[in-house]
């Protein structure tokens, strides 16, 4: 990851804040980018000089321009975007989800991801080379999981389109967009929606455990570098198996 400056959104906890410690220890230059500003602020010092935080809202297209004027004054132009943050949103069925529950789940997962992706591309073309990495989930491939509602399997299935789509239109700048699709990871987003640390889902899980959060950054870090060159516009599961049944 020497010469990478990447742009992680959702950084300040859970998976962002894995990836962007990994991306640390490989060598990278990092913009952490959350609406968190207390805990992002801290991991970025802890993390050390070639860490910076940024306040940041994916739902807002002039805060992406500010983010990424920032990230290229610090450390240059960015040639990694992980497009992590996300929300569950409520856990209501179809008939009982409110259109402005509906929206504020699609605005941030799905709108998010393509401001991210038009915020950062041409940064990408400059420098001829780049790599997205857009976090859907197993709820972006089958919405058989139980508990997600329809907002977010929508939003979620729109990030791996997105990223396919993408790739083919810049293919031929040498840039990558891959989706990431994890199953259930031990992150304050999954405890708080399950309350039990995966529960009844376990039984679903042919590795029977809940993931730590790195052994998603290690296949992040993978697609992010070049070590993947010859992947792009497709769906990597990290699922423990989950959608093997
Ligand atoms: P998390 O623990 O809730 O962390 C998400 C981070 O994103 C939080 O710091 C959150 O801030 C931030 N965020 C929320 N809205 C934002 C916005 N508008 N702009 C910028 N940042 C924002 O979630 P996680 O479990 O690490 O999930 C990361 C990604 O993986 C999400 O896209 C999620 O859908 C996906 N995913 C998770 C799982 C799982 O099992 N955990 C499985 C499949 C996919 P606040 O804390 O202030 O809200």
């Amino acid at each position: 990851m020497e010469g990478k400056v990447a742009l992680i959104t959702g950084a300040s906890r859970g998976m962002g804040a894995s990836h962007a410690r990994t991306f640390i220890e490989h060598g990278a230059h990092v913009v952490l980018a959350d609406i968190s500003d207390e805990a992002g602020e801290k991991l970025a010092a802890e993390l050390g000089p070639n860490a910076l935080f940024v306040h940041h809202d994916v739902t807002d297209p002039a805060s992406w321009t500010a983010t990424v004027a920032r990230g290229i004054e610090a450390f240059g132009d960015i040639n990694v975007l992980v497009n992590n943050a996300g929300v569950l949103g409520p856990l209501a069925k179809t008939a009982e989800l409110t259109e402005e529950d509906y929206r504020k789940v699609c605005r941030i997962n799905q709108d998010g991801v393509f401001f991210g992706m038009k915020a950062v591309l041409p940064s990408m073309e400059r420098v001829g080379i780049g790599s997205i990495v857009n976090i859907s989930s197993i709820a972006g491939i089958a919405a058989n999981y139980g508990f997600p509602s329809l907002a977010y399997v929508a939003s979620k299935f729109a990030v791996r389109g997105m990223t396919k789509a993408t790739a083919i239109e810049y293919g031929s700048k040498n840039i990558r967009v891959n989706s990431v699709h994890p199953g259930f990871i031990q992150t304050p987003m999954m405890v708080e929606a399950t309350n039990e640390e995966g529960g009844d889902a376990l039984a679903e899980i042919p590795l029977g455990r809940i993931a730590d959060p790195v052994e998603v950054s290690n296949l992040v870090l993978f697609l992010a570098s070049d070590e993947s060159s010859y992947i792009t516009g497709s769906e990597h599961l990290v699922d423990a198996g989950m959608l093997a049944h």
